[in-house]
Order: structure tokens, then C-alpha cells, then sequence
């Protein structure tokens, strides 16, 4: 029924394997194109998402499962335009979507997993976090938020958080969204020259540019420290936003027809009911 060019394309390439202690990010292309033709991957783009969008409404449908997609980059890198491209086709009826800012008042006064727990898909949801869990060993490493003695312990905290919510019924697929130092200036660049981008650049989007090299490290450390068999991190090049665009939709269907879902049988005959 669904035939894709690229079936044959393996997206485990772009998985980070278990076990690493870090990972060096200099090692992965932010700007691949994984060897596809621009104008065929647009094409098969469209019906990569159609098929998302079926896999979504069954598994709504079969309500017994969810699926918790994390995405994670540096500022400017497309978590908002790859939200729009890849989950604007499904049906937002089945969609849960929470951006993850820095925490307030009574958030903070609850462990940091507290906020996000609430957020994790209900069975028959697809969850997109725009940022995430992983923002408490990102920023908050980087930025000493809290003593390094809290935040070390946080990489076990998250691996084992992820295996209960796999436990009790989530899949998770999670993507950092790969771009290079250039690439950003670019992409903030372009806040600053389109009035209608105005409203995306914060100052202190430059703030946490200036520590890239931590952030970078932090990511290295975090993505490799986390990526287990159930809730693997993919490294997905984005310089090239279409590539990037077919990667997570063609990562998603994958992970998704793995999962085998099932339409509920009714529990009655249609054939015997005759509306009047
Ligand atoms: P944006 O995604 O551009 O709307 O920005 C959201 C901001 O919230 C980013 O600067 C994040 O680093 C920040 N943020 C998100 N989660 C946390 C957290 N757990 N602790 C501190 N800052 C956070
Ligand atoms: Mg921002």
C-alpha cells in the first residue's frame, strides 16, 4: 500500500548507539543530505507524512499507547519549523504538544522531572516536546543553575524516567537537531533582517551563543549518557532543511509502523445494525 523510494535508506545511521560515554559531535554532518535527490525527497516528504498522519489516528484510535517525540537543539537550529513541516499534516485532535521554557514559581519548587512528567502523552497521543527534560543537564550544566552535585546525578534520573514511561506504554524517539556554529549565526541573523522574525530574537539567544562550546559539550555528553535501546537520541543533520524534514518524518514512520498498531476490532457486527 505505502511505497516509498527510499524505504531502503537506514535512519539507524543517524542513531546514537548505547553505551558511549560522550560522543564528539565534529564526527556528524549537520549539512548531509544522506545521498537523496532534493526534489525526489520533497516529493516523498508528502507521503511520508500521510502516512504519519494514518499511524497517528490509528494508534489514537487503538488508545492503548503513545509516542513521546523529544526535540532538542541549539538556538535557530528549526525545532519550530520542523514542528510546523512534520507534525502540521497530522491531526492536532491526537497531537500533544508542550514547549518547555525555563521553569517558574512552583515548577521549581518540585524535582525537575515534575513539570514533565505531567506533560507525557496519554495513551492514543503522539507528545512533541519543544525542548524538554534535557534542558535541566543542558542550561542548567552550562549555566551552574544548580551545584553540579544535583545535575550529575540527573543523566540517571532521565534514562530511568524514560524506561517507566516505555514500561507503561510510550514509545520514544529523540532528536537533536544538528547544525554548526555558522549555520546559526545565519539563522539569527535572519531574526534580525525580517521584521516578521523580529519577535523570535532574544538577546539572550547571543548570550548562550557565546557559550557554544559548552552547550556543544553538554549535548555531547547528555545525547550519549542517554541513548538507550528504548529512547534512542538520532543525530539529525539540519543545515539542509529538507533532508531534515524527510529524516524525522522517515524516522518517525519507521518507529511507528514498528509498533504494529492495530485497529480495534468492534465489538459488534456492522452488518447486522440497520440505521433508520
Ligand atoms: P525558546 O525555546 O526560544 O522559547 O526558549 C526557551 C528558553 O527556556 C530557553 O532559553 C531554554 O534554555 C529555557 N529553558 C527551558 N527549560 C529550562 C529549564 N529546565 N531550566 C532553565 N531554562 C530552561
Ligand atoms: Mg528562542
Amino acid at each position: 500500500m505505502w511505497r516509498y523510494y527510499h524505504a531502503a535508506m537506514d535512519t539507524d545511521l543517524y542513531r546514537v548507539k548505547p553505551g558511549a560515554k560522550q560522543i564528539d559531535l565534529g564526527e556528524w554532518a549537520t549539512n548531509d543530505n544522506g545521498g537523496l535527490d532534493r526534489a525526489e525527497a520533497e516529493a516523498e516528504f508528502a507521503t511520508l507524512t500521510a502516512r504519519l498522519a494514518d499511524l497517528q489516528e490509528r494508534m489514537y484510535a487503538e488508545g492503548k499507547r503513545s509516542v513521546l517525540v523529544v526535540l532538542q537543539a541549539m538556538d535557530g537550529a528549526g525545532k519550530d519549523s520542523t514542528i510546523k513541516s512534520v507534525f502540521g499534516p497530522l491531526n492536532p485532535q491526537g497531537l500533544s504538544l508542550t514547549s518547555f521554557k525555563a521553569p517558574c514559581g512552583h515548577e521549581l519548587a518540585h524535582d525537575f522531572l515534575w513539570r514533565v512528567h505531567a506533560h507525557a502523552p496519554a495513551r492514543g497521543y503522539l507528545g512533541l516536546f519543544n525542548r524538554s527534560h534535557y534542558e535541566d543537564v543542558l542550561v542548567v550544566r552550562v549555566r551552574g543553575l544548580v551545584p553540579e552535585s544535583r545535575w550529575k546525578k540527573r543523566y540517571a534520573h532521565i534514562v530511568n524516567f524514560e524506561e517507566l514511561l516505555v514500561d507503561e506504554g510510550t514509545t520514544i524517539v529523540k532528536c537533536y537537531l544538528h547544525v554548526s556554529r555558522d549555520y546559526q549565526r545565519e539563522r539569527l541573523q535572519k531574526r534580525l533582517d525580517d521584521p516578521a522574525k523580529h519577535w523570535k530574537f532574544e538577546s539572550n539567544d547571543l548570550k548562550e551563543r557565546a557559550l557554544w562550546k559548552d552547550y556543544r559539550e553538554a549535548f555531547e555528553v547528555a545525547v550519549a549518557k542517554t541513548s538507550t535501546k528504548t529512547a534512542p537520541w538520532y543525530i539529525v543533520p539540519s543545515e539542509k532543511r529538507w533532508f531534515r524534514n524527510w529524516l524525522v518524518a522517515k524516522i518517525m514512520v519507521d518507529t511507528m509502523e514498528a509498533m504494529d498498531i492495530k485497529l480495534p476490532e468492534p465489538d459488534f457486527d456492522p452488518k447486522s445494525i440497520v440505521i433508520t
